[in-house]
């Protein structure tokens, strides 16, 4: 195993989710993502990924130069030398990932949020939905279990619909019988899956209006992979919406970028004469 080369500074994000656990390294050039399954120890799962990633990287984890912390989690984490909000994060890694970003819209498997920010990706607003599953990744999940599909094939699905069927249930639960009422009066899956991703929209659209969004918006979590809900969003929101391809990485890599900060800071200190 290598161990760090010279002065070179390498730091991580570690972005602790609720359905995943997402982990950048960074040295000022070079950006590794990787992500693995939060599971039922979500500590432990971030220490495996941080080592495993490490290794990737040819370091031993404690050669790290600075490790910030995030996310629903970010709490359990032991490991970090400092733990950032989610919002923070997502503010300054949006703002890297996609140029110009002044609003970024992040749907996970828990929660969602809207986040206005200026040009260097500092909060300006923000606000969050983390009472209630409609509007996330856990609502999708769980209609895409009723109409026996997988979460990744929904978008694929979406795009085939010549229709929207209406969904009017406004909780997961109810949502869920109205969907299998849908199929058993045989309305097809593509519309069923189009209509579902309209009312996701028109949920999120609605939380985003709070913080007066402005374009070109960036949409983040594992949600964003989703094109269909993209466009319905973009449609809702009467914006342009992008979603960088490293969008699920949007935390983890704000938190890099902050614990950069903070080391190059640190080794700024350290080379000062009498630091
Ligand atoms: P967290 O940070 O809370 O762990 P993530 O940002 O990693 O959440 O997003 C996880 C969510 O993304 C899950 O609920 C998953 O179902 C959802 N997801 C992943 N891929 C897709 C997809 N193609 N379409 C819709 N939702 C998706």
């Amino acid at each position: 195993m290598k161990q760090k080369q010279g002065v070179a500074l390498v730091v991580a994000g570690v972005d602790a989710g609720s359905t995943a656990i997402k982990v950048t390294l960074y040295d000022g050039r070079r950006l590794l993502n990787r992500m693995a399954p939060a599971g039922w120890n979500p500590k432990e799962a971030a220490a495996a990924l941080l080592q495993k990633t490490a290794v990737e990287w040819e370091m031993e984890p404690t050669a790290l130069d600075g490790i910030v912390g995030t996310g629903y989690g970010r709490n359990g984490l032991s490991f970090v030398t400092r733990s950032v909000t989610e919002i923070t994060c997502h503010g300054r890694g949006s703002a890297y990932l996609q140029q110009g970003c002044r609003t970024v819209i992040d749907i996970g498997g828990q929660d969602a949020k809207a986040i206005r920010i200026d040009e260097q990706g500092r909060v300006v607003d923000f606000v969050m939905n983390d009472k209630c599953a409609a509007g996330t990744g856990r609502f999708l999940q769980t209609m895409a279990q009723a109409l026996d599909l997988d979460v990744a094939e929904l978008s694929e699905v979406a795009l085939a619909a010549t229709e929207a069927c209406t969904i009017n249930a406004m909780c997961t639960v109810f949502a869920e019988s109205e969907v299998i009422g849908l199929l058993n009066r045989g309305c097809s899956r593509p519309a069923i899956v189009a209509g579902l991703h309209r009312s996701v929209a028109n949920r999120v659209g609605a939380m985003a209006a709070r913080v007066s969004p402005i374009g070109p918006v960036t949409l983040t979590g594992g949600v964003a992979v989703n094109d269909h809900l993209r466009q319905e969003l973009a449609r809702n929101l009467g914006l342009p919406v992008h979603s960088p391809a490293a969008a699920v990485f949007a935390g983890s890599t704000g938190a890099a970028l902050i614990a950069w900060d903070m080391a190059t800071a640190e080794s700024g200190k350290r080379t000062m004469p009498g630091g």
